[in-house]
């Protein structure tokens, strides 16, 4: 795999904060690669490095293969799109299209050109003389990637360009910056604190904490198989099993994880499993229903499909899952 971006043991503190600390990551050509994490976790910082804004305190940076130590942003080959799209409100949509293409002295009919097949691409042809306070969330986020991908970049740099988005919307936008990306054919390295939009657009994830690498993988990889309770919790609300309780299942002393959805839940005396507890909340989600489930003191969320007849708050019930779905975890933090 070629790299695109590569970065190796990657520190930036501020005073006494390690907002990234000793980060090692390869992100390959054509990925659509996502840093996800918690609010502070270092993944803004982590993508502003990339793009050039910061300088690492250690460690080396390289865009295809080219260390970029001291390249200002507009040598590297890549473009930002930041997460409240700073477009220009006195310009109009293709002044704000233009602009780069102008700084770099391009003439007037071949940016004219460029900036209207750009507009193309994000499906806005014809915008070109709006200004931005005339346009929508969605349509405003469409200008921020034109205005990227006008300058033709590697690699494109998006900091949570969905976050103001409502829901609906969000979902849409998600499925068109994955066709965006296949049409361009360039890498896209995408911060969220969103798992499901991580989980769903990214071929690959980092999971950030307290600015540290916690782990890389497919999303698949890393919901199936979290390295550490804090994965496991994050990337999708998993339940987390302490050691006592892994030990009576399968006779190991560690921490696992169980994914809420591989609970069978029946009514009690109706399965087979010897695990039983009882029902302390039911949520509806739609198409699932939550229930909380309490294991003489472990408090388990299954996750069922929503049924007229699914056991009622107070009610005893029997909890099956298969030996498989519990994993162990490799360490306890
Ligand atoms: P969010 O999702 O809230 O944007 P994040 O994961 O992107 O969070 P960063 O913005 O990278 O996190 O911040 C990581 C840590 O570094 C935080 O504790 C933050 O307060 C600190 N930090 C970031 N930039 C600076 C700065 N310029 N000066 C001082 N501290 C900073």
């Amino acid at each position: 795999m070629t790299s695109a971006v590569s970065l190796q043991n990657v520190s930036r503190h501020f005073g006494a904060v390690k907002a990234l600390d000793e980060v090692t990551l390869d992100v390959g050509e054509g990925e659509f690669f996502a840093m996800l994490g918690p609010s502070g976790s270092g993944k803004t910082t982590c993508l502003r490095l990339i793009a050039g804004f910061e300088q690492p305190t250690t460690g080396k940076i390289r865009i295809f293969g080219d260390a970029v130590e001291g390249v200002p942003p507009y040598r590297r080959n890549v473009n930002t799109v930041f997460q409240d799209y700073a477009l220009f409100p006195h310009m109009n949509v293709r002044e704000n299209v233009e602009f780069s293409l102008m700084l770099r002295k391009v003439d007037p009919a071949t940016r004219a050109r460029e900036a209207e097949a750009a507009l193309e691409l994000v499906k806005l042809g014809g915008y070109g003389d709006r200004r931005p306070g005339q346009l929508s969330g969605g349509q405003r986020l469409r200008v921020a990637l034109a205005r990227a991908i006008v300058n033709k970049p590697k690699v494109l740099l998006l900091d949570e360009p969905l976050g103001a988005l409502d829901l609906k919307l969000r979902e849409q936008m998600q499925d068109e910056l994955k066709a965006l990306q296949k049409t361009l054919g360039i890498t896209f390295v995408f911060v969220t604190h969103d798992q499901g939009e991580a989980l769903s657009m990214a071929d690959r994830l980092a999971v950030f904490n307290f600015g540290r690498l916690i782990q890389v993988g497919t999303p698949e990889q890393i919901y199936r198989n979290p390295s550490s309770r804090f994965v496991a919790d994050f990337v999708g609300s998993s339940n987390v099993l302490g050691p006592d309780f892994v030990h009576n299942i399968v006779g190991e002393r560690r921490w696992a994880s169980l994914r809420p959805e591989a609970i069978h839940v029946t009514r009690a005396g109706r399965g087979l499993s010897t695990l039983s507890g009882t029902v302390m909340s039911r949520s509806y989600l739609g198409a699932m229903t939550r229930l909380g489930i309490d294991l003489h003191g472990t408090l388990l969320h299954a996750v069922v499909p929503s049924a007229d007849d699914l056991p009622v708050e107070g009610e005893t019930v029997t909890l099956g899952f298969a030996k498989e779905s519990l994993h162990l975890m490799e360490d306890e933090g």
